[in-house]
């Protein structure tokens, strides 16, 4: 991931070190603040005055702020502490999915600044960027008068360019190689960062943890119209040579399976979509063309769970199904990846004391190891709305995030 350019590698060796120190900085701050300046040493493992040259220049840039905090030890210069500046900026996060788009304004420590507004995602590219700007601009509009603007980050269901920005391929839109970075950019004056959902997640649990432990290993699961997955190795996201690396989803179960939205069959995603444990309720085929009735359109995977429930033993059946194929793609992520914990969000999820068993039960049979087949699982819950917070920490990470060599 990181390239070294060799015929340029004193210059960028140099502003490395300096690049680097500077993201260490920043960590320790963000992830012991309050901390002062002489444990930020300590913790740097460098003497106090370097330290503090460092610190010097962050509040310059206005990344960080020194304050004081509690009661102060008696008599004598109160401590001051460090903490990051996320005061007077914000991000706007998008999160475009195959139905509705949600819109939310955070701080740079992805804390919520207004409430989650949506739409109804138009597949026409122009119209969505003509309805999102709207939308982006009356923001920052209530804003102006208190805080800057950072930039929009946006994620999708679908793999990305990191480089230019492109959506290359999103199947349930039925998206191939779409420019919405730099046209949502140009509509809205403000930068643009975009990424794929199940990666930006990925990418707001490493910036989110706080200590603990795995933040450099990790998989995010995103289960909703598609399947989104994430992969975190050594802290950083993998990518691959093509923008496709950590498509699970797509990922076959079986070859005669159903039809997936990327056109192929029996994929991951097409055993354990919200569209899939709705189809195995109705009984439907998903090979099966037809829109599905009008009385079931509405019909969510939330009303299935509250079936479920009440005793509905077909919507439990329906959901320990999809339980089991969960597990089994868990297995093949943790059989390739092996990380050190693996985070599962979406609607699904509200359901997880009903289908824990059975995921953990086909992870187990599959993953190749014992201590692998019980691979730590955390659940994120829709109300923690990760696929927003992955699209502010887009914005907000980075600052923060590990520096491109040359
Ligand atoms: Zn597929």
């Amino acid at each position: 991931m990181r390239k070294i350019d060799p015929k340029r590698f004193q210059i960028a060796k140099r502003r490395t070190s300096r690049e680097i120190n500077r993201q260490i900085a920043l960590t320790l701050i963000r992830t012991h603040q309050p901390v002062s300046r002489a444990d930020l040493a300590r913790l740097m493992g460098t003497r106090r005055g370097a330290a503090s040259v460092l610190v010097n220049e962050l509040m310059e840039e206005a990344l960080i702020f020194e304050g004081a905090i509690g009661e102060g030890g008696g008599r004598g210069r109160k401590p001051t502490f460090l903490y990051i500046d996320s005061r007077e900026r914000y991000v706007i996060a998008v999160d475009i999915r195959a139905t509705r788009t949600y819109l939310m304004a955070t701080d740079l420590m992805g804390k919520p600044l207004v409430g989650i507004t949506n739409f109804p995602t138009n597949r026409d590219v122009d119209a969505l960027i003509a309805e999102l700007s709207k939308r982006i601009k009356s923001i920052v509009a209530d804003h102006q008068s208190n805080a800057t603007c950072q930039g929009v980050g946006v994620v999708v269901p679908g793999m990305t360019d990191h480089g230019s920005g492109r959506v290359l391929h999103a199947p349930t839109l039925g998206w191939r190689d779409v420019d919405l970075k730099d046209a949502l950019a140009a509509a809205t004056s403000l930068p643009v960062q975009i990424e794929n959902s199940g990666r930006a997640c990925a990418l707001a649990q490493v910036w989110a943890t706080r200590g603990g432990g795995h933040e450099g290993n990790l998989v995010f699961v995103s289960v909703s119209d598609g399947v989104g997955v994430g992969v975190v190795i050594n802290g950083e996201i993998v990518r691959g040579r093509y923008n496709i690396a950590g498509e699970f989803g797509h990922v076959p179960i079986s070859v005669d399976g159903p039809r997936c939205s990327c056109g192929a069959t029996g994929c991951w995603e097409a055993y354990v979509s919200n569209l899939a444990t709705l189809s195995r309720y109705f009984g439907r085929n998903q090979n099966d063309s037809k829109p599905i009735p009008a009385e079931n359109a509405t019909f969510t995977v939330e009303d299935l769970i509250s079936r479920a429930r009440n005793g509905d033993a077909k919507a439990l059946a329906a959901l320990q199904s999809t339980a089991r194929y969960l597990g089994l793609g868990l297995a093949s992520i943790v059989n390739a990846v092996d990380p050190g914990r693996i985070y599962i969000g979406g609607e699904i999820i509200a359901a997880w004391d009903l289908i824990e068993s059975a995921v953990r039960a086909a992870l187990a049979e599959r993953a190749l190891t014992a201590p692998a087949g019980r691979t730590e699982i955390r659940t994120v819950s829709v109300d923690e709305h990760p696929r927003l917070r992955g699209a502010a920490a887009l914005l907000a990470a980075p600052a923060f995030a590990a520096p491109m060599v040359a």
